[in-house]
């Protein structure tokens, strides 16, 4: 069977970098799916996320459209906070564990200060991406693939911070473009 990847991020909004990244992984480990995972509440995200999770789930929804490999997922929805850990055993539990994370090499600098961190390097194998100004250590006994190819200077930080300034000229598939402005998020 061909192998999945896990991506999990908040997507706040989901971006042509995710999509890169996602699209360039699948091509280069022959994966089948592409699950992306946004936090209903994102543990590491110390002001939690700017756009509500529905939103946020809808935008990755449209996204997704761009390719069949790709699926989002609405298993971190509900009141509790989610961690990658126990969203990987969850989907481990209905048969449906995925082979790889795929993640930034920003996200996996911080790996060690993630919930039961030891426990999900044990489970799955790590796809990093390169991602400019991140650099990252490999914690003993993590397997890691590096994908080097992807050098994306994009960010949802960056997007958001535009259209509050009113700048709509934001790398977002077009579809997201055009749902951020019809529920004016970010605002
Ligand atoms: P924010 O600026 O709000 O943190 P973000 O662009 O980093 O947003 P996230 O939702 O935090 O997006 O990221 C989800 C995952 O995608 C993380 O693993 C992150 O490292 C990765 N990622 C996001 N953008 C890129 C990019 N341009 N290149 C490589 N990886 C990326
Ligand atoms: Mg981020």
């Amino acid at each position: 069977m061909a192998p999945t990847a896990l991506f999990g991020g908040t997507f706040d909004p989901l971006h042509n970098g995710h999509l890169a990244v996602a699209r360039e992984a699948a091509d280069r480990f022959h994966l089948d799916r592409v699950l992306f995972v946004p936090a209903a509440h994102p543990p590491h995200k110390t002001r939690g996320a700017i756009a509500p999770y529905p939103d946020r789930v809808n935008m990755v929804e449209l996204g997704c459209g761009e390719d069949p490999r790709f699926e989002a997922s609405r298993i971190e929805a509900g009141q509790r906070r989610n961690y990658s850990i126990d969203t990987v055993e969850r989907l481990d539990a209905a048969g449906a564990k995925p082979d790889f994370f795929l993640i930034g090499a920003d996200a996996f600098a911080e790996i060690r200060t993630w919930h039961r961190w030891r426990d999900l390097i044990r489970a799955v194998e790590f796809i990093v991406v390169s991602r400019p100004g991140a650099r990252f250590e490999v914690p003993l006994g993590a397997l890691v693939r590096s994908l080097e190819g992807v050098w994306l200077n994009i960010s949802s930080s960056d997007i958001r911070a535009k259209i509050a300034a009113g700048d709509t000229d934001v790398p977002v598939p077009a579809a997201v473009l055009r749902y951020i402005a019809e529920h004016g998020l970010y605002r």
